[in-house]
Formats: structure tokens, sequence, C-alpha cells
């Protein structure tokens, strides 16, 4: 059944302001797309107050990252999953170990020599944190009716080690959530032609919105109502690319860009998903967007 995503467009004053206040809320899952610039982290609260850190930004966004999970009340996290090895997804990993209690550690069995990676193995020893090695088909049941499972890197030798990242699902009654990673071609193709059901409610793009990845067909097999580009103002690297944004465009996926809008948060209540978001510079009313959802 097509699921449907509404738009709600909130002023900054309102975002961060929506906490559990009663029977109704206390079903949602909120899932924070967090504004770590050039790089993933993203945020999964649940309704029984689980939260689940699925990287960690680049080092410089250490402090924030820690001041935004404190002010949403994380205390503990039940489970953190770093994607890949790389800087931008783990850089701030070690500053999160000092200063929450972590439950369950999840990486895929990967070494490089990196400064970022030598910190975060410093820190997993420090902090005496049990590292699960977990692949494709591992499943975190984190409570009734919501779930994370690994369905990529499937089995195969890549060139790139983007492709090796966990391609995870993470599912909340009727809603589902495919989040990329760093993942590309190689890692989608393998995914198609393994016939492994990617579809999903809300897509968050590989690689930062990369040409490495995001193909037609691929998109055309999620098919998914929006989706959401982690990637930093003014980037470098030119992302998210004219060629990825042009397929969203051509498949009328409204797309949502924590550069343009800072942090994204996409709230389900296991039908719906609605979306707010930080940086709003309008005040124009609810369901009145008054952006590109393009960002062209
Ligand atoms: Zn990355």
């Amino acid at each position: 059944m097509k699921k449907w995503v509404m738009l709600f467009i909130s002023v900054f004053i309102l975002f961060g302001t929506i906490r559990p206040v009663n029977a109704e809320e206390e079903k949602l899952m909120r899932v924070h797309f967090i504004d770590v610039g050039q790089a993933d982290s993203i945020l999964i609260q649940t309704p029984k107050h689980k939260n689940i850190l699925i990287d960690g930004g680049d080092k410089p966004s250490g402090p924030k990252l820690v001041q935004y999970l404190k002010s949403h009340g994380v205390v503990t996290l039940d489970a953190i999953i770093v994607t890949h090895p790389h800087h931008d997804h783990i850089g701030s990993i070690p500053e999160i170990l000092y200063n929450f209690k972590v439950k369950s550690f999840y990486m895929p069995n990967l070494n490089i020599k990196t400064h970022a990676f030598g910190r975060l193995n410093k820190a997993l020893k420090e902090e005496e944190v049990m590292v699960f090695k977990a692949k494709a088909g591992d499943k975190i049941e984190v409570e009734p009716k919501i779930w994370v499972k690994i369905i990529a890197p499937l089995k195969g030798r890549y060139d790139m080690l983007n492709d090796y990242s966990y391609v995870l699902k993470l599912v909340h009654k009727e809603n589902t959530f495919l989040l990329m990673a760093d993942a590309g071609e190689q890692s989608e193709t393998a995914l198609l032609s393994n016939d492994v059901n990617v579809k999903a409610d809300i897509i968050k793009i590989g690689h930062h919105g990369a040409d490495t990845g995001s193909t037609l067909p691929f998109l055309k097999r999620v098919d998914p109502d929006a989706a959401i580009i982690s990637v930093g103002r003014h980037n470098r690297y030119g992302f998210p690319t004219r060629a990825v944004i042009n397929r969203l465009k051509y498949l009328k996926i409204p797309t949502y860009r924590t550069d343009l809008l800072g942090t994204i948060v996409a709230i389900s209540d296991g039908k719906r998903v609605l979306f707010t978001y930080e940086d709003d510079k309008n005040t124009l009313g609810v369901h009145a967007p008054y952006f590109d959802p393009f960002g062209l």
C-alpha cells in the first residue's frame, strides 16, 4: 500500500519543543538527521525512549553533537551503529563514548589506518565497549514493532570502501526508512541483483548526494515518498551533485537537505511521516511549503 508523507512546516521556535505530551505523542518515533556539516549522524528516538545513534559526524562536530543529544534527553545510548570507518562518520564517536553510557556498539569488520579510526579504537578500549562486528542479515530488535536490519554490504568485492557501508532498513510499523550511509552503485547493484527488498517510504540518500550512487534503477526500486540528503553547506565536493538532484526531480521525490534546512526530524506514528526542521527563515503557515524541495 502506498503510504503518504505529509509536510509539517514549523518555525524554529516550534522545532525542539515537540515533546511527548499525551498518549498519542508517546507512540511517535523520531529520526533526527542531525546537521553535522559535510558528514552523517542520525539519532533514532523511540516511543519507549530508546536512543540509537547511527554514525557520529566528523571530529569538529563533537561538542555540537554531544549538546544536541543532551538537549534531547539522551543519557544512555541503547546502540551506536557505525556504518563504515570514514572520518565524516566516526569523527565524533569518541566524544559520544566519553559522554554517554553506550549499551551496544555495531560496526563492520573493516580496518583502515587513519587518525580517526585510531581515535575511535582507543576510545572503545578506554570505555571498555563491546563491539559487535555485525553483517548483512543481522537485525536489531529495538522494541515491539521497531527494528533495524543490516541489508548490505552483501558478499562480494567492491572497489570503494564506501560500498562496504552498512545499508540499514529501519522499520516502525508501516513506515520504512532506507539509510544508505555512503553506499554507491556497486552496493546498489548487488542489492538489486540479489532481489533484496529495498522498498522504503523515506530514503537517506547515499554518500551525501554524490554521483557514485543513487542510480535511477535503484531509486525506482526504492520508490520512496521523500528523500533526505545529509550534506555540508558549500562543501568542496559539490555535493549533492546535479545528476542526483535531477534523478530525484525526474522521479518527483521531494528532497530535504541538511545544508538548506539544518537538522531535519522525521516523525513517524507508524503510518505517516511528518517532517520538521531547524532553519526556517520564513514564517509561512503549516502545509504551505515555501521552499523548493529540490533546493534548486
Ligand atoms: Zn560520508
